[in-house]
């Protein structure tokens, strides 16, 4: 754990810490869960403790340039930018965490999220790319 100054967020800290230490050759990172030194963890507790350990897992064999590891968020870059949801949500490591907050609150077309609607930096480039007249308004 880099800090111990977040109870209630100590998956972060430890996630933060476990990637540099995958990163420096630690072969294996334990979860901690945001409960951690504040009551027993529910299975909700559990499952962002082990979700944010296979983040700083993840991150750390990109940083070690292991053979792969890059390939998932290669084709989740490129899904993003052709801004095709079903491939983002196929590539999440949370595919359903990643769908439930989309359809939370969709967008008026497929072609942003709710977040900038028509300001969409992906939406824009796209518009300019294809040689379409760009609205933002
Ligand atoms: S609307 Fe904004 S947050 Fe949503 S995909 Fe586009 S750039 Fe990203």
């Amino acid at each position: 754990m880099v800090t111990d100054i977040a109870p209630g967020y100590d998956h972060i800290t430890s996630a933060i810490g476990g990637a540099i230490a995958a990163a420096n050759g630690a072969d294996f990172l334990c979860y901690v869960t945001p409960a951690e030194h504040l009551r027993l963890p529910d299975l909700s507790d559990v499952k962002e403790g082990i979700m944010a350990a296979k983040i700083a897992a993840h991150a750390a064999d990109i940083a070690k340039g292991i053979p792969g590891a890059r390939e998932q968020d290669n084709r989740m870059s490129d899904a993003r930018r052709r801004i095709d949801w079903e491939e983002m949500f196929a590539c999440a490591l949370d595919s359903k965490k990643a769908r439930e907050y989309f359809e939370s609150a969709p967008p008026s077309d497929k072609h942003s999220c709710s977040m900038c609607g028509k300001m969409c930096a992906m939406r824009t480039t796209n518009k300019i790319l294809n040689g379409e007249k760009v609205e933002i308004l």
